[in-house]
C-alpha cells in the first residue's frame, strides 16, 4: 500500500517495522464538548485506514487519546460550577455515542492524559536530565533550538519560525521558540504533584508519553488533521526523539480540512455543525459516506446538498441489501439473466476496490466501486427470483466491501424500516379519521425519502424508489 508521508512529502510504500503488525497513533479530541463534523473527519478516515490494514491481515494496535485536562476543559467546568473530570467524563461518553453511530470502532486503547501523569512526569524528567528541558518558576520548557531536527515535519527552517507571529513571548522562557512541557498550577486549578511543584502537563507532551507507553519508542503511523502538523506534531517529534534518541513515527498522515463556505470548520470560528445535530437531520451513516466521498488530503465542503446526496446514495445501498435479504427468505428459483456473470466478476471488483485503497487510501474511488456493484446487483436481482447460493455470495461480497469502509446500511436499514412502517400507520389512521390533508402530507414526506406507496386490496405496500 502507498501512503503520502508528510515527513518526506512523497507517496511511499507502507512497510511496517515489524512484519504483520502495525502501530498507529492518532490525536484524539479534547473533551469539553460534543465533537463537530471537522473533528469527525480524522476519526472516520483513520478508522478506515485501520480497518483496511486489518482487512489485509495485519494486526493493528491503534491508540487514540483523550485530552481530558486543558484550559478549555477547566473553563467549561468553571462555567458550569463543576469539576474538570465531570466535564471530561461526560464528553468521553458522548464521544463514544457519536463514534458508534458513525461506525468508528473503539481504538485498541483510548488513553487519557490524567491517567498517564506518572508517565508524563517521567518523560519530562528524562528531557531535563538530557538538557533538553529546563524548569522556570514551576513551569518546565523544551529547549527547541537544542533539538537539531526541529521543523523537519512542517518543512520550516528554524529561522522562519523565529520570525513567525505565532510564537508567544513569555519571560520565563530562555527563547521564544521554547514550548511548555509542564505548567505550574494557577490558584483554583486542578493539579498534580511533580518534582517542579504542583501543576499539570502541557498538551504536546501527553501524546509523546502515551505513544511511548502504549506503542513503544518508534511507531509506524502517526496521524491527525493538517492543523496539528505544526506545532503539535513537530513538538511531539522533538520531545520523543530527544528522549529516546530514536525515530518517533515513520509515516505521518494528515487529513485536509472539512470546510464550510470554503473556510475551515472550527469551534473558534463558530461555523461548526456538531455530529450529534447533523446526525439527527441526516442519520449517522450518511455522514460517514459523505466523509468518504472525497480523498482525505483534499478539502471537503460541508453542504446540505452533499449530505442529501449521501443520504440518497445510502438508500440505494440499502435497497441492494434488503432486496438480497428478501431473496434469501423467498422461494428459490433459477438465477436471473446476468447473475452468474456478475458473480464471476466479484474478484475483479475486489481488485479495483483494493487498488483504490492501496493508492493512499482513495476512499472516493473505493466508494465508486461499491456503487457500481450496487447498480449491477440491483439491475440483475431486483424483482427476480434466484438461487440461494448466488444470493448468499452476493450479500457476503457486498458486506465484505462495506465493512472495510465501515458502512452498515443494513443496521440503519432496520431502524429505517421501522420508521417508515410507523409513518405508514400514521397515514392509515389519518385516512380513517378522514384527515386527508395529513394523509397526503405523510405520503409526500415518504416520497421525499424515496418511499413509494401502493394502495392494494391487501392493504398498503411500500417500496423504495428505483435508483437512476
Ligand atoms: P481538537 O479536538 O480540536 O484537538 O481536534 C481533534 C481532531 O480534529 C484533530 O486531528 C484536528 O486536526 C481535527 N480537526 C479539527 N477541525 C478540523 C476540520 N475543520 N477539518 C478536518 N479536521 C479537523
Ligand atoms: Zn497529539
Amino acid at each position: 500500500m502507498k501512503v503520502y508521508n508528510s515527513l518526506t512529502r512523497k507517496k511511499e510504500e507502507f512497510i511496517p517495522l515489524t512484519p504483520g503488525e502495525v502501530k498507529m497513533y492518532s490525536c484524539g479530541p479534547t473533551v469539553y464538548n460534543y465533537f463537530h463534523m471537522g473533528n469527525a473527519r480524522p476519526f472516520i478516515i483513520f478508522d478506515v485506514l485501520r480497518r483496511y490494514l486489518e482487512y489485509c491481515g495485519l494486526k493493528v494496535t491503534f491508540v487514540q487519546n483523550f485530552t481530558d485536562i486543558d484550559d478549555k476543559v477547566i473553563k467549561r467546568a468553571n462555567e458550569e460550577g463543576t469539576t474538570y473530570d465531570k466535564i471530561s467524563e461526560r464528553y468521553i461518553e458522548e464521544y463514544f455515542t457519536d463514534a458508534k453511530g458513525l461506525g468508528i470502532k473503539p481504538a485498541t486503547v483510548h488513553p487519557r492524559a490524567t491517567e498517564n501523569i506518572e508517565e508524563i512526569i517521567k518523560t519530562v524528567k528524562t528531557l531535563e536530565d538530557k538538557g533538553y528541558a529546563y524548569a522556570a518558576d514551576g513551569d518546565v520548557y523544551f529547549r527547541t533550538r537544542k533539538f537539531e531536527g526541529y521543523g523537519k515535519l512542517s518543512h520550516q527552517p528554524i529561522e522562519d519560525l523565529e520570525s513567525g507571529a505565532r510564537i508567544d513571548v513569555n519571560e520565563k522562557k530562555e527563547d521564544p521558540l521554547d514550548f511548555a512541557l509542564w505548567k505550574a498550577a494557577k490558584p483554583g486549578e486542578p493539579f498534580w504533584e511533580s518534582p517542579w511543584g504542583n501543576g499539570r502537563p502541557g498538551w504536546h507532551i501527553e501524546c509523546s508519553a502515551m505513544a511511548n507507553r502504549y506503542l513503544g519508542e518508534t511507531i509506524d503511523i502517526h496521524s491527525g488533521g493538517i492543523d496539528l502538523c505544526f506545532p503539535h506534531h513537530e513538538n511531539e517529534i522533538a520531545q520523543s526523539e530527544a528522549c529516546s534518541g530514536k525515530p518517533f513515527a515513520r509515516y505521518w498522515m494528515h487529513n485536509a480540512f472539512l470546510t464550510i463556505d470554503n473556510q475551515k470548520m472550527s469551534k473558534s470560528l463558530g461555523n461548526f455543525f456538531m455530529v450529534r445535530d447533523a446526525a439527527k437531520q441526516y442519520g449517522y451513516q450518511p455522514l460517514r459516506l459523505f466523509m468518504l466521498s472525497a480523498h482525505y488530503r483534499s478539502p471537503l465542503n460541508f453542504s446540505a446538498e452533499s449530505l442529501e446526496q449521501a443520504k440518497a446514495a445510502l438508500l440505494r445501498l440499502h435497497t441492494a441489501f434488503s432486496n438480497l435479504e428478501f431473496l434469501l427468505e423467498s422461494e428459490e428459483s433459477e438465477n436471473p439473466e446476468g447473475a452468474d456473470k456478475l458473480i464471476a466478476s466479484f474478484p475483479a471488483y475486489r481488485e479495483r476496490f483494493c487498488e483504490a485503497m492501496e493508492d493512499d487510501l482513495n476512499t472516493a474511488d473505493a466508494v465508486s466501486v461499491i456503487f457500481e456493484l450496487v447498480r449491477e446487483l440491483n439491475t440483475v436481482f431486483v424483482g427476480k427470483g434466484a438461487q440461494k447460493a448466488s444470493v448468499r455470495a452476493s450479500l457476503d461480497f457486498l458486506t465484505e466491501l462495506c465493512d472495510v469502509l465501515g458502512l452498515s446500511p443494513q443496521k440503519e436499514g432496520k431502524t429505517l424500516d421501522a420508521e417508515i412502517e410507523a409513518l405508514i400507520e400514521d397515514r392509515a389512521r389519518a385516512r380513517k379519521e378522514k384527515n386527508f390533508k395529513e394523509a397526503d402530507r405523510i405520503r409526500d414526506e415518504l416520497k421525499a425519502r424515496g418511499v413509494i406507496l401502493e394502495d392494494t386490496p391487501q392493504g398498503v405496500r411500500w417500496h423504495l424508489q428505483e435508483s437512476k
